[in-house]
């Protein structure tokens, strides 16, 4: 479940520049690729893994923020979900028909899929974190998160006011160019470089969007999380991810799940596990302790006898089961503590008490000692 090192992953430098990392980036995304990997899953995941390992480095404004505050950093950064994307998918999220050119048809696949009317958006992820109680009970959160949007100025064509696009010189507007290959011995039709296969060109480009036709733009949304959600689960929000093209619908966003460390509670399933010191004359004598619990402090009660390591359940403090909604239980485990120091009386009481310790109401001494004897005997 947790992310490895974008560095790692890319097997480059801190210090790398924008250069190594496309080198980078490039050998490796031919490596894993899934033309070269058929039915491969780990390769299919590491081709994916270099894929946002790429996007946030080879972004001046992600990567300084993943240099500063790791993964957490980039909550709301507006990175993509690769791992519902498909291969054209993912390079066209990129932006890398430069990057590859016309190898294995990567661009010309991508391009081509795009000229095929209406395609829903790509999808974007973020992250929720909630503390145990929010777990416990469920929770509404807002959060905010910049995707691209389609740019105002121009209404997402990427053309300046006033201007529309021209048909492609290069292709005549088909978008495809004929090539000879083998020495004349057949023709290749491939996807024109200058208008990326849309048989057209933005003459004068929109000032504000550059020509792209997308902004980046902060977005705020409410989501409802769910009683029981665990570490790394999601939540599917349709329609808030980027703009679809040719008037396709928007993506989606998933908000993935990371819940706070608490103090005092750690999770197993549905139970909550606290581990509690306890003295060891409370261990012996027995007593009310009070221990940590979603719901403030508790008093537990604790039998005459209490062993280092001991469980105690307190019936339904745990969390819900996110389908059933049945209520796990808290389990209290205790630490017998040893005092480190004593002052005069504390010892001469222990020492009178030690003159009538009896090991045989101490279970594990008892057994211990009958081994010792038995293999001190047979040896
Ligand atoms: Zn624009
Ligand atoms: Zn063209």
């Amino acid at each position: 479940m947790a992310k490895r090192d974008y560095y790692e992953v890319l097997g480059v430098q801190k210090n790398a520049s924008t250069d190594d990392i496309k080198r980078a980036y490039r050998r490796l995304a031919i490596k894993y690729h899934p033309d070269k990997n058929p039915d491969d899953k780990d390769a299919e995941a590491k081709f994916k893994e270099c894929a946002e390992a790429y996007e946030v480095l080879s972004d001046s404004d992600k990567r300084s923020r993943y240099d500063q505050f790791g993964h957490a950093g980039l909550h709301g950064a507006g990175v993509h979900d690769f791992s519902r994307m498909n291969v054209e998918d993912i390079f066209g999220a990129l932006n890398l028909e430069d990057l590859f050119g016309d190898m294995f048809g990567f661009s010309n696949r991508s391009r081509r899929s795009r000229r095929s009317g209406p395609r829903k958006g790509y999808d974007l992820e973020t992250v929720v974190q909630l503390t145990l109680n929010e777990v416990a009970d469920g929770v509404e959160k807002t959060i905010e998160f910049t995707r691209q949007d389609l740019c105002e100025e121009c209404k997402g064509s990427g053309s300046a006011k006033g201007s529309s696009p021209s048909a492609c010189s290069a292709c005549g507007g088909s978008g495809q160019v004929a090539q000879s290959g083998l020495g004349g011995f057949f023709q290749m039709v491939s996807t024109c470089r200058t208008c990326k296969g849309s048989g057209k060109v933005i003459t004068k480009p929109c000032k504000k969007c550059r020509g792209s036709g997308r902004v980046p733009k902060k977005r705020l949304v409410t989501v409802k999380i769910p009683a029981g959600v665990h570490e790394g689960q999601s939540v599917r929000i349709a329609g808030e991810g980027e703009p679809g093209f040719d008037g396709g619908p928007r993506g989606d966003l998933y908000c993935y799940v990371r819940i706070k460390e608490h103090p005092f509670l750690s999770r197993q399933g549905i139970d909550l596990v606290a581990v509690v010191p306890i003295s060891f004359t409370q261990a012996a004598l027995g007593g009310m302790i009070d221990v940590p619990s979603l719901n403030g402090k508790r008093e537990l009660k604790i039998p005459a006898g209490t062993q280092y390591g001991d469980v105690f359940r307190i019936k339904n403090e745990g969390l819900p089961d996110i389908r059933t909604k049945r209520k796990g239980d808290e389990l209290v485990q205790v630490i017998v503590e040893v005092p480190k120091k004593l002052d005069k009386e504390q010892e001469e009481l222990l020492r009178k008490f030690a003159e009538t310790e009896d090991i045989s109401v101490m279970p594990k001494s008892q057994g211990f000692f009958e081994k010792l004897k038995q293999h001190f005997n047979n040896g």
